[in-house]
């Protein structure tokens, strides 16, 4: 049981840190699931939100947040509001699968008008939050590369910035085409694939991405390298007009 384990630790570090943990719904065959939302900070400027686990067997991203939350500086983030999703498809997580119960990739039903699930727990989570950058933390299982989606209006140098942070850790996939979209030094930008993160933008939020880290490499690594971009991600919104 992977997910009560995950979230056993995730209670030990809200009770630690005086962090408050809402539970947004109950998901899975016989909703045996709770899924839950965390607030850090206040949006005294802006609203930052990491969401992490929406295929379950991409592990990285709810280790990461979990991680976050036990370094999380409250000093240096005091006017951002922070807002983690820990783990979107508890279902997929517990199994170390993709899909969730009714074998549904989640990630692609964002953008349709009616929502259901997981993703309709997330999206009434978010949807009256005025969110300035939303990052969901992906994994590759089959590459040693890393990649990110991206959308923008205009080139936005954060998303090369972390490009290159990456590279620090893993070589980057810089080949013109990632899974058949087109791709440049890394990035894939602007692809309209129902995604959370096409979502949001779709909905006004200034900047949106995926990051792709690559399961062939250590999950400690992976982790790590999560979490300096949650970290640079939130640097960046501090320093934004
Ligand atoms: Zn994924």
């Amino acid at each position: 049981m992977h997910y009560e384990k995950y979230i056993k630790k995730l209670k030990e570090v809200c009770i630690k840190n005086g962090i408050k943990l809402q539970k947004i719904g109950d998901v899975g065959k016989k909703k045996e699931y709770p899924m839950f939302k965390i607030v850090l900070g206040n949006s005294r400027k802006k609203t930052v939100c990491f969401s992490g686990g929406i295929h379950g067997e991409e592990p990285a991203g709810p280790w990461a947040i979990l991680e976050f939350m036990k370094h999380y500086n409250s000093k240096r983030y005091k006017d951002t509001k922070i807002i983690l999703f820990p783990v979107a498809n508890p279902y997929g997580f517990d199994r170390g699968i993709r899909r969730n119960f009714l074998n549904k990739d989640l990630n692609g039903h964002f953008c349709k008008s009616v929502l259901s699930g997981e993703n309709k727990v997330l999206y009434n989570a978010v949807k009256n939050e005025n969110i300035f950058f939303f990052h969901a933390l992906h994994e590759d299982e089959g590459f040693k590369k890393f990649y990110l989606y991206n959308f923008e209006k205009k080139p936005e140098k954060i998303y090369r910035d972390i490009i290159l942070l990456a590279k620090k850790y893993f070589p980057i996939d810089t080949r013109k085409r990632i899974y058949n979209d087109p791709a440049k030094n890394g990035l894939i930008i602007n692809r309209p694939d129902g995604s959370f993160e096409d979502k949001m933008f779709r909905d006004g939020v200034p900047y949106s991405m995926c990051t792709e880290t690559p399961e062939a490499h250590p999950l400690r690594k992976r982790i790590e390298l999560n979490v300096k971009i949650m970290n640079v991600v939130l640097d960046f919104t501090k320093k934004s007009k």
